[in-house]
């Protein structure tokens, strides 16, 4: 069988074109849309027409700017269709409501954004009954253990955030699979240099709001996934998308529209520069995380999952032990030498670097981090690709340098 090719799976996808010959589709600003003949009204709300036949009812439901960034998506991931979210939070809120039940039970892997933690940790529980197990995901055998006849899906990021530990996704899909469960799979950190959907996932969830954005400029997420699953997220009395209504500003899909065809270059450049600071760091001796060395304990599984040609992302992690040395390290790096932003987030341009034990994964309960293996001094690093790589690496290995002994007395 022919393997999937993302780049010419986004360019035979449909191209929309402006109202006018534009090159670019037109926005549709309107939040209602007219019918010709009213019985046409009723179809579209009970799922007998819809986007597909041209018919569009209201902007909550689908927007035509919208839905055509969800084909684009949908075409990235090769999955059969995708919707796109105002958030990756409401994308991953809205796909796991819509296969839960009240007392359920889900197993999500213990080393997750701590946004996602802490929905399935604390929110999802209160409020629904859900029961949740976290699990070390590549412990394939505590997986299996952990699933029970209540379980309806195994939750986990291809990359975790922020420790980069790679998924094996067919292993994954397999084990839920047998036991009638769903796998569900964040693929914010890398997409195009891993297709979930493609190695078993039955849903892809996205922050748009990073690689994809590429400009830090919008909060936007995706779920991507069966045309079934996805008409079940806008049906108008059980749909989690179209009742909790998460919806997309038609202005921000444009955007992000335009920003899909230059996604691989970027994912390229910023693997490149992130594989080249690794190496070094790795050469120095320093306990820095990235899934494209070849020490990273799941560097085998990312060469079987990965598209060729397209690295291994953006992120590395630095383990600076304490939190102050991370923060002073940060500090040099931004104030004293321009290098980068000292800012959570992830997908930039310019460099992005956060402590995540005392940022994004401050709402794990410090046992869960130290499980997860968040040391109080790690450091996440998302390369941007300005300036001239070489320089860029003498500013960090300076900043390493004077890093000295800063606050090695401080937890
Ligand atoms: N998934 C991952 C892996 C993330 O890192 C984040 C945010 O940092 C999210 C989801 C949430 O995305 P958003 O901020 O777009 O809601």
């Amino acid at each position: 069988m022919q393997r999937f090719d993302p780049i010419e799976s986004m360019a035979r996808a449909h191209h929309e074109f402006g109202e006018h010959g534009g090159v670019n589709m037109s926005v549709e600003a309107s939040t209602t849309f007219t019918v010709l003949k009213a019985e046409t009204m009723p179809e579209i709300f009970h799922g007998q027409r819809g986007p597909e036949q041209g018919c569009y009812l209201y902007g909550r439901h689908f927007n035509p700017t919208v839905y055509v960034l969800g084909r684009q998506l949908a075409a990235l991931e090769g999955t059969e269709a995708a919707y796109a979210t105002a958030s990756g939070m409401s994308a991953i809120a809205a796909a796991a409501l819509q296969l839960v039940r009240h007392g359920d039970h889900v197993v999500v892997s213990d080393a997750i954004y701590g946004g996602t933690f802490a929905l399935f940790h604390d929110y999802l529980p209160v409020r629904t009954g859900l029961s949740v197990s976290f699990v070390d995901m590549t412990d394939h055998a505590a997986v299996e253990a952990a699933i029970t006849p209540k379980t309806r899906f195994v939750y986990v990021e291809t990359f975790s955030n922020p420790t980069l530990k790679v998924a094996d996704i067919p292993t994954l899909a397999d084990i839920a699979h047998r036991h009638g469960a769903k796998l569900l799979v964040d693929n914010t950190f890398c997409p195009l240099v891993v297709s979930p959907a493609q190695l078993g996932a039955d849903v892809v969830l996205h922050s748009l709001t990073k690689f994809v954005s590429g400009a830090s400029d919008v909060i936007a997420g995706a779920v991507c996934a069966s045309r079934e699953f996805i008409m079940s997220l806008m049906d108008v009395t059980q749909g989690g998308l179209m009742l909790l209504g998460p919806t997309m500003d038609p202005f921000v899909a444009a955007k992000l529209s335009l920003r899909l065809p230059h996604l691989g270059l970027r994912m390229v450049e910023h693997g490149r520069r992130a594989k080249f600071f690794a190496e070094k760091l790795h050469a120095r001796g320093e306990p820095v995380i990235y899934p494209g060395l070849a020490s990273h304990p799941q560097h085998h599984v990312l060469e079987r999952l990965a598209n060729p040609g397209f690295g291994a992302g953006g992120v590395f992690a630095l383990d600076l032990r304490t939190k102050a040395r991370a923060d002073r390290f940060m500090e040099l790096l931004q104030n004293q030498d321009r290098f980068g932003l000292i800012a959570v987030s992830l997908g930039y341009f310019e460099t992005l670097l956060s402590c995540s034990a005392s940022s994004t994964s401050s709402e794990l309960p410090v046992a869960d981090q130290e499980r997860a293996g968040i040391s109080p001094g790690l450091v996440r690093v998302s390369i941007g690709y300005t300036g001239n790589v070489e320089q860029r690496w003498e500013q960090f290995a300076a900043a390493l340098d004077g890093l000295g002994d800063a606050g090695d007395a401080s937890p």
